[in-house]
């Protein structure tokens, strides 16, 4: 069928947007297709989206449907970041941030900067895990608790059928497992590999759930019960972790801190106290930083992670302390959920931004966790050097006026 049939079919309704391949040539036809429906019903034109390099063939069997093009986010790079870590040890890393976002790249760029005349940050990652947590209904508390006994009785038969289902997951706690009356939210802890992992627990979850003994009268109600919890800020995430948990930091001698960020400890200090701490505090905010979602969003727009898990990047703590004039600065984050392997990181502009900070494919998931909570610390330096250097610029003028 020609592609001109093809879009009248689809004008007249006769087959549907999802139908389009079984009558294209091939799924670049097919994303032409339904842009060029688009762009007539619509009325608008769809040229800048109708330009990619991508394979639709492969993007099609895992990260899209419906296609019709794709978008374009500028990348800039930032560094050299030196970084001790404990799975990396690096002093040239160049990092891909892709972003709309004007002074981003600059300001993380500045952060390397500082970070590279004093040596470096120190990154680590302190727990990994990918979390999924259905809820179940049964028919009274009593049977809840049986239900809750029956999976700690069995842990190492539920490891078992868990790990049938994948050759690099590994079940390695039901916990906590809440009651809520005659609903039960088991939390199936698994460690994932280099892959971020959600496919695969949830795969090996419902080959869990498949196991219930039938005198339980169990009904599984949702497969995530919410107390996963994926893709929302949540308490729990912030305390048990969820994907990679990591921590950094950095001592920066007083001139540094004079020098680039045009500032002195004190007043960072002051600013990360009153701001990230106070503020978070009195406003309810989760995220007791100020705005590790920036550094998270670009890293992962560039490297093909998902984006939704954003919200749970953005969770963390990060301390300042003025010490003797030098600057202890640390960035905190439980939550972040990420790949090499899997998901989007196959497509082609993301393999190249994880190939630039050598961590593409197996084995390196744990070299990114401490790459990308060191831009975090670059990121977040910037931001609170700067708004303590305008705070001691507007305290210089007040009281130059005062005179
Ligand atoms: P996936 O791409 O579905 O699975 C990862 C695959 O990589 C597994 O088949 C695994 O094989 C294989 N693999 C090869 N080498 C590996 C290594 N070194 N380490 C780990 N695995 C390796 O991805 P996923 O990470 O499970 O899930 C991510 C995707 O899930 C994303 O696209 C995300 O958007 C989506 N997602 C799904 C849900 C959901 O509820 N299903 C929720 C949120 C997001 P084995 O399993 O045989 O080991």
């Amino acid at each position: 069928m020609s592609t001109n049939e093809i879009i009248e079919k689809l004008i007249n309704g006769e087959i549907k947007l999802y139908e389009v391949e079984k009558y294209a040539s091939s799924a670049n036809e097919a994303t032409d297709v339904r842009r060029m429906f688009i762009e007539k019903v619509r009325n608008v034109s769809l040229e800048n989206i109708a330009k990619y390099t991508l394979d639709m063939e492969e993007a099609g069997k895992r990260n899209i449907e419906n296609s019709i093009g794709a978008i374009q986010i500028p990348i800039g790079i930032a560094g050299p970041l030196n970084i001790n870590g404990d799975y990396l040890n690096e002093e040239e890393i160049y990092v891909p941030l892709a972003t709309s976002e004007g002074a981003l790249v600059a300001s993380v760029n500045r952060g390397c900067s500082a970070i590279y005349a004093a040596g470096g940050v120190n990154a680590h990652l302190i727990d990994d895990k990918m979390t999924r947590a259905p809820v179940i209904k049964l028919n009274s508390s009593t049977d809840s608790v049986k239900l809750k006994s029956w999976f700690e009785n069995n842990f190492s038969k539920l490891k078992e059928i868990a790990e049938s289902t994948t050759s690099h997951g590994k079940l390695i706690k039901i916990d906590p497992i809440l009651i809520v009356g005659n609903y039960v939210y088991p939390r199936f802890t698994f460690s994932t590999g280099d892959s971020m992992g959600m496919n695969m627990v949830t795969i090996a979850t419902e080959k869990i759930l498949e196991n219930i003994p039938q005198e339980l009268n169990a009904h599984v109600i949702a497969l995530s019960g919410n107390v996963c919890v994926d893709k929302k800020p949540s308490a729990i995430n912030f305390i048990e972790g969820r994907g990679k948990s990591v921590v950094a930091d950095i001592i920066i001698p007083e001139n540094i801190v004079k020098s680039k960020l045009k500032t002195t400890s004190e007043a960072i200090e002051e600013v990360n106290i009153v701001k990230n701490l106070l503020g978070s505090a009195v406003s309810g905010s989760m995220g007791f930083n100020a705005h590790y979602a920036n550094m998270i969003g670009a890293i992962f727009l560039a490297t093909g992670q998902d984006d939704a898990h954003i919200v749970e990047g953005s969770l963390g703590i990060t301390t300042a302390e003025n010490r003797n004039g030098d600057l202890y600065f640390s960035v905190n984050m439980p939550d972040l959920p990420i790949a090499t392997v899997g998901g989007g990181t196959s497509i082609e502009t993301a393999k190249e931004s994880l190939n630039i900070l050598g961590v593409a494919g197996s084995g390196k998931v744990n070299k990114f966790a401490e790459i990308i909570i060191s831009v975090v610390l670059a990121g977040e330096l910037s931001l609170l050097g700067a708004l303590a250097a305008g705070h001691l610029a507007r305290a210089h003028k007040e009281l130059g006026r005062g005179k």
